[in-house]
């Protein structure tokens, strides 16, 4: 037995269906994401609410595309699950076209109906097809989560393991919502986009079984291959793929990651199209570069000053005064007297990490033209870090740490392609 994630494509496309079904057949606990998009449309709904412009019809259609397209019987309770999903939208968009800004917790409210729905239409699709599938929200089976929304963390599981074990056991399937969670205070979070792996990693831990996740490429590839030529990796180490998913590469979410390797989950990524799998995620890995990865969604903070050479704490006083400001510090480095601070944050923060900055009386500077480029692999040769630095034009901050486990820098925006491109051609053969 094991856990099966299958994503929004995956749920959303026949052929994946058909792995499903498979799954299901050979008596695995299945987690789903919201059918492809949907997670995107309900966010976008919550926006348009705030205007006043909000209209769920196109929602709850994509459903009915689903019964259409993949169900002949009636289901209830698929059916009482639309209407009640609908009625909640309605009554949101009320509620924000007066407020005019979403509030996280509503907003979390509304993303799981995503999931929720998915799951009963799954455990539907399947019961046609003979399977005992039954459909929970992930706290029907005891899972609970902090209280933070947008980003809970799943802290603990009451009575779950035996509840599903019972299920397996008297040949009934579960299908559990991924991505969504409940507090102890009974609120609904969400554990962040793309968080329905890391609800199947922890699955997996408290069975203390592997966690195949389902998505729609052959498994975590050594570049983009819309850069280059790419292939599969085939084994990654725990902390190379939490490294490669932060640095922007297509892997599977960093929280999952992190919880298979606290629960000791081997993970298994594989193409729900074709039922091959690519990668797998354990202990084990070999030495060298193995994945190239960039993203432009970033900016760079310089602060500078003589000053700053002697004064204590400085660091301490810039970063404590970003944190307050709700940013999130993705990279730090200074050089070794410390006159120049650089301070690597996602491009959607800089005007909060601006408005820090003014509250304190140092030289900096923003910015955000710049992109950055991360080689990814355990035990990496220094010629392996010469040959990427050699191929990147005009970088500037530089971080290595962990053990070598990634090496990244931050280029021009408009080299970051070039730079990624010219690095898979040269690191990775
Ligand atoms: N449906 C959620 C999202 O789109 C969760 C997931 O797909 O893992 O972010
Ligand atoms: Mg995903």
């Amino acid at each position: 037995m094991e856990v099966h994630k299958f994503g929004g494509t995956s749920v959303s496309s026949e052929e994946g269906l058909q792995t499903l079904e498979a799954s299901a057949t050979s008596g695995n606990v299945v987690v789903v994401s919201a059918l492809a998009g949907v997670t995107d449309a309900l966010e976008q709904f919550i926006q348009d609410a705030c205007r006043g412009a909000a209209d769920p019809d196109p929602i709850i259609e994509e459903h009915e595309r689903f019964i259409a397209e993949h169900l002949e019987e009636e289901h209830r309770e698929v059916r009482e699950f639309l209407r009640k999903m609908e009625t909640l939208l309605e009554g949101v968009a009320t509620v924000l076209e007066q407020l005019e800004r979403p509030e996280d917790r509503l907003k979390d409210l509304v993303l799981a109906l995503g999931e929720r729905a998915s799951a009963r239409l799954i455990a539907a699709y399947l019961r046609e097809r003979g399977i005992r599938a039954v459909a929970y929200d992930s706290w029907e089976i005891g899972l609970v989560t902090t209280d933070r929304p947008g980003n809970a963390d799943i802290i603990r599981w009451e009575g779950t393991r035996s509840k599903l074990m019972s299920d397996l056991r008297a040949g009934r399937v579960p299908i559990v919502t991924g991505f969504i969670g409940r507090s102890e205070r009974g609120h609904i979070t969400t554990l962040g986009r793309g968080g329905s792996d890391y609800t199947a990693t922890v699955l997996a831990g408290i069975l203390g079984v592997r966690a195949l996740i389902w998505t729609d490429v052959d498994g975590i590839m050594t570049t983009d291959p819309d850069l280059a030529e790419a292939r599969v990796v085939e084994r990654l180490s725990y902390e190379e793929a939490m490294m490669a998913g932060a640095s922007g590469a297509e892997v599977i979410h960093p929280k999952a990651v992190e919880a298979a390797k606290n629960l000791g989950v081997k993970v298994l990524i594989g193409n729900s199209r074709t039922a091959n799998v690519g990668t797998v995620i354990s202990e084990e890995t070999e030495p060298g570069p193995k994945v190239v990865a960039s993203r432009e969604d970033v900016a760079l903070i310089q602060v500078t000053g003589a000053r700053m050479m002697d004064e204590p704490g400085v660091i301490g006083t810039v970063t404590t005064r970003l944190g307050d400001h709700g940013v999130n510090i993705l990279a730090l480095l200074t050089t070794a007297s410390e006159p120049c601070i650089n301070i690597l944050i996602e491009e959607r923060s800089v005007d909060e990490a601006r408005e820090a900055l003014r509250e304190l009386d140092y030289d900096w500077e923003v910015r955000e033209e710049v992109g950055l480029v991360t080689v990814v692999g355990e035990g990496m040769s220094p010629r392996d870090v010469s040959t990427f630095l050699s191929s990147c034009d005009g970088f500037d901050l530089l971080g290595s740490a962990y053990g070598a486990v990634a090496v990244s820098v931050v280029v021009p925006r408009e080299h970051t392609r070039e730079a990624a491109r010219t690095l898979a051609e040269h690191l990775l053969d």
